[in-house]
């Protein structure tokens, strides 16, 4: 009789399973709503992000990996919330944080004042530059002053797309992904690449016949962006803070970065 009956129980919540009409955890729809604004029982924080930016955040395995995703999964974990990452074009991504259909943007992404005017970012977890990639051999441009007269790729609203922006000479290519801006650049398509230099370092590694230009640019401050006003924020400092003080955040780094 008992087993009768789960089995008659086991069938009557597959049914409303399918009916929507029991939780049965997330459907993988992309359009949830900010965690602020969820019910208690909701333990899924949303992460967009744009997953082709090695080692920040990159599919390893079918699975989004490196260090944005690792730390993010880190602070999730403090905060007693599962991590759910969502892929996008980089340029999606602080819309989809202010449109409240992720509820936090973690992507290498540089605080600036533009974007702060539409998101909160928490505190820096880590630093980065902008390098010039150009060819090893025959390059046609050898110093920064030099990319007036070339053709640039950019990956498609970065601060590397800002940064060349000002070079009003230069043709501009934007790329939805860094990579595709190295891969013009492997087959002669453009001149150089500016782009964050670990995954400069990552590209280089990965494709014979390129190089990193030595040239000074200034330090960007990597954080992560929330909704203006959410009260994760405060909650995602405090969990930096201690991940800071107890090496994890190094620890993640090095794991990807090395020395
Ligand atoms: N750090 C750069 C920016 O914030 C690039 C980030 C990225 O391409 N993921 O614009």
């Amino acid at each position: 009789m008992k087993k009768i009956i789960s089995l008659v129980l086991v069938a009557l919540i597959a049914v409303s399973c399918v009916m929507g009409l029991a939780s049965c955890g997330n459907s993988g729809s992309t359009d949830s709503k900010a965690a602020d604004s969820k019910t208690e029982e909701v333990k899924e924080l949303h992460m967009a992000t744009n997953a082709f930016f090695e080692p920040y955040e990159y599919y390893k395995d079918k699975k989004v990996v490196g260090i944005d995703a690792e730390l993010a999964d880190a602070i999730c974990d403090k905060l007693g919330y599962k991590l759910v990452i969502d892929d996008m074009d980089f340029d999606a991504i602080i819309t989809s944080v202010t449109s409240g259909k992720a509820d936090f943007g973690m992507a290498g992404m540089t605080v600036t004042d533009e974007r702060k005017k539409s998101v909160d970012f928490t505190d820096t977890y880590t630093t980065s530059t902008q390098v010039i990639i150009v060819p090893e051999k025959d390059s046609k441009v050898s110093k920064t002053d030099d990319l007036e007269k070339a053709s640039i790729g950019v990956q498609l609203g970065t601060t590397g797309d800002i940064f060349v922006s000002d070079f009003k000479e230069a043709k501009i290519e934007r790329f939805k992904k860094g990579a595709d801006a190295v891969l013009a650049l492997t087959k002669g398509k453009v001149d150089a690449v500016v782009i964050d230099k670990q995954p400069a370092e990552k590209f280089v590694e990965a494709n014979e016949g390129i190089k990193i230009l030595d040239e000074p640019f200034a330090e960007e401050e990597y954080a992560i962006c929330l909704k203006k006003g959410s009260d994760l924020t405060a909650k995602f400092n405090k969990a930096l803070k201690e991940l800071k003080k107890d090496g994890t955040v190094q620890k993640i780094i090095d794991k990807y970065i090395g020395d």
